[in-house]
């Protein structure tokens, strides 16, 4: 098990480069003073990491707290990602200019394909995500990008990047209790690809069941730093998201105590609910 102390201490990609342990998700954070807020009061807390998308559409924002947390850049550590829209070569180079641009950066540490491209819409998606794949490693061969990775694949779509000059250092998925994705959770495990888990609060959806309150009870935490010890516990790197400065603060209070291994297994063994049902082999966006 990973012996992380504060949200300073990090994962190691498989290129070397170093991953603070906890992220700050900002998804479905609006654009505007709420995410420069968050940003700010996050960072203040002692968040170094931040995890934004394209898609998100408040990297302006993110970008504006940065600079105004007149924090050293060489402390921070930010992820966007590529959004369906702009999957491809020349697109994916596009986007990238324009992410980098919203965030008044230089460079990004992590930049992630949001989705694969699959089955369902393309008849040549494994060529689109290696094409996606392409300006990703040329972007990160040129330093502009410090790190690259995927975000919800499987490891049928992973299978083609792995064959490639730069292998993907980072899968980001969906991941909490009562879903695990075992394939995909080995598969990354197998070939050294650090899992970040979204929504490892289930978007919220976690926080009323009885059994993670139960347990939470008798480590005198909340629902919420349990999922998000749990997911640590678990070897993978949550991003927790809130725009309530007493929840950012709370969700980083969970280097104080250890779930013991009967806690962890009754929460690894628990049924299904709470997620978001986003199969990416489905979805239609
Ligand atoms: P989380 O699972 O982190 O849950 C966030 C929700 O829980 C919000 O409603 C928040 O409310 C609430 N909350 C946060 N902390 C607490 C607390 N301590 N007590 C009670 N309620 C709390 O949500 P997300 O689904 O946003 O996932 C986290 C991040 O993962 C995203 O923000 C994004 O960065 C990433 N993500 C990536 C995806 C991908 O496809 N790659 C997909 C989805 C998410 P409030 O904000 O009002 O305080």
């Amino acid at each position: 098990m990973n012996n992380f102390s504060n949200l300073n201490d990090t994962f190691t990609l498989n290129n070397g480069y170093k991953i603070p342990c906890l992220g700050f998700g900002t998804w479905q954070t609006p654009d505007g003073d709420t995410a420069v807020n968050a940003v700010i009061e996050a960072v203040n807390l002692g968040y170094r990491h931040i995890d934004t998308a394209a898609a998100y559409k408040n990297e302006k924002s993110i970008g504006k707290a940065i600079k105004e947390s007149n924090i050293n850049r060489k402390e921070l550590f930010i992820t966007s990602k590529v959004w369906n829209k702009d999957r491809g070569y020349k697109t994916t180079l596009e986007a990238f200019d324009k992410t980098i641009n919203d965030l008044q950066l230089d460079y990004l540490d992590l930049y992630l394909i949001h989705w694969p491209a699959s089955e369902n819409q393309f008849k040549d998606w494994d060529n689109i995500n290696l094409e996606t794949w392409r300006a990703m490693t040329e972007l990160y061969k040129s330093g502009k990008i410090k790190s690259i990775g995927v975000s919800n694949f499987m490891p049928h779509h992973l299978k083609s990047l792995m064959n490639t000059e730069i292998k993907p250092m980072v899968n980001q998925i969906e991941f909490h209790a009562g879903f695990m994705q075992e394939e995909t959770f080995k598969y990354c495990n197998d070939n050294n690809i650090v899992i970040e888990a979204w929504s490892p609060l289930g978007t919220g959806k976690m926080l009323d069941n009885n059994i993670l309150k139960e347990i939470a009870k008798k480590y005198n935490k909340s629902a919420a730093q349990i999922c998000i010890k749990w997911c640590l516990q678990n070897n993978t790197l949550p991003l927790p998201k809130s725009v309530t400065p007493s929840r950012i603060k709370e969700n980083t209070e969970i280097f104080d105590f250890v779930i013991s291994e009967d806690d962890m297994k009754t929460i690894n063994s628990m049924p299904y609910f709470g997620g978001s049902g986003l199969h990416p082999d489905k979805v239609d966006f």
